[in-house]
């Protein structure tokens, strides 16, 4: 843990590897300290992502850290707790392990989705409870799908769904005319009853207050998205309101954030963010900080006497 790195990333998910891969390839040192629970791991299956269809999650996480491990990125198991930025670069604290310091950090640690608090929702996330059709939309297209929607962006959702089944049924509590009306255009049914629990192997039951009880196939809901960056907090770095919450703001290209020495990537700032776009910000991230770093040896090069260059090389 004495040991000095090029960069700190901080959660190996898919965003956190793909960062770690480009730098690694680019001769840094690296280390990548990893909590071990990426937001996917509820689900068995993983689609849309180019070359890897129905692949398992675990799989390309796991033959990620295999591919960043062979560029010499080293690993490091724990759930940082606090990163600070110093003079010459970031410290990062990992409770029982102590502290690593970098010359920079790469924020990869993504969110969690908090449920509705519904009975039998939580069972069921990832499986038959599910959030985005462009994930799972495919495998139960045509069957018959239910939207529960607990806040405005659940009627984005509602009308999503439409597109990937025409029995669709929507459970949302005091719709405006128009809405219900615009829903009710194409062919969706709505349940007004407020929804109370969720059971069943296979296919669903909905059971609402007044003791309706409506089977579906599968349940799309939209959980509240909340970013883990506490480790972060206490920088007051800048952030955005965004229709998911408040996310920390970075460049859109390279995932900057306002912090000197600090990259964010992944779902930890953009809730949006499937597996494939993770991995691309990731790698962006990756070439940015090295340019990064790169700048800076040049910068130093000029201002330290010619004999002392050939000591400021990569490994
Ligand atoms: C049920 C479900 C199914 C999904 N299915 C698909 C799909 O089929 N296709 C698709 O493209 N997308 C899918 N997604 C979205 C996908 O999960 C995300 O796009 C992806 O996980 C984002 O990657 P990430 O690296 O930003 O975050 P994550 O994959 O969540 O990785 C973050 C990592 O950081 C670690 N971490 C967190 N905090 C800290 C800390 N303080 N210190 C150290 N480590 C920390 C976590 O434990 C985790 O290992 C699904 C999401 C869900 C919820």
């Amino acid at each position: 843990m004495d040991e000095q790195w090029d960069v700190v990333v901080v959660g190996g998910g898919v965003a956190g590897l793909s960062a770690a891969l480009m730098l690694g390839r680019a001769r840094r040192r690296v280390v990548v300290v990893d909590a071990g629970s990426p937001r996917n791991r509820f689900a068995d299956h993983m689609h849309g992502v180019l070359g890897h269809e129905g692949v398992d999650p675990r799989e390309l996480v796991a033959r990620g850290r295999s591919e960043a491990a062979s560029y010499g990125v080293e690993f490091h198991p724990g759930r940082v707790e606090r990163l600070d930025e110093t003079g010459a670069g970031v410290v990062v604290t990992v409770p029982g392990s102590g502290q690593i310091s970098a010359r920079a950090a790469i924020v990869a640690t993504g969110l969690s989705d908090d449920l509705p608090d519904i009975p039998g929702l939580a069972e069921h996330w990832g499986a038959r409870v599910l959030h985005c059709p462009y994930c799972h939309g495919w495998e139960v297209r045509d069957q018959h799908l239910g939207v529960l929607v607990t806040s405005p962006l659940g009627l984005h959702q509602a009308e999503l769904i439409r597109q990937w089944s025409p029995q669709v049924t929507v459970f949302a509590p005091a719709l405006d005319e128009s809405v219900e009306a615009r829903l009710r255009s194409r062919g969706i049914d709505l349940v007004a009853d407020p929804v109370v629990s969720v059971s069943g192997e296979g296919p669903l039951v909905v059971h609402t207050a007044r003791d309706t009880e409506v089977a579906v196939d599968a349940l799309f809901t939209t959980g509240t998205p909340r970013p883990h960056d506490d480790c972060l907090k206490h920088l007051n770095l800048r952030r955005a309101d965004t229709p998911f919450g408040s996310f920390l703001a970075v460049d859109p290209l390279t995932g900057k954030t306002s912090g000197d020495r600090i990259w964010a990537v992944g779902n930890v700032v953009n809730p949006g963010a499937n597996v494939p776009m993770s991995i691309g910000a990731g790698a962006a991230a990756g070439g940015a900080v090295n340019g990064a770093l790169v700048t800076q040896e040049f910068d130093a090069a000029q201002a330290t006497p010619a004999d002392l260059h050939r000591s400021v090389t990569p490994r």
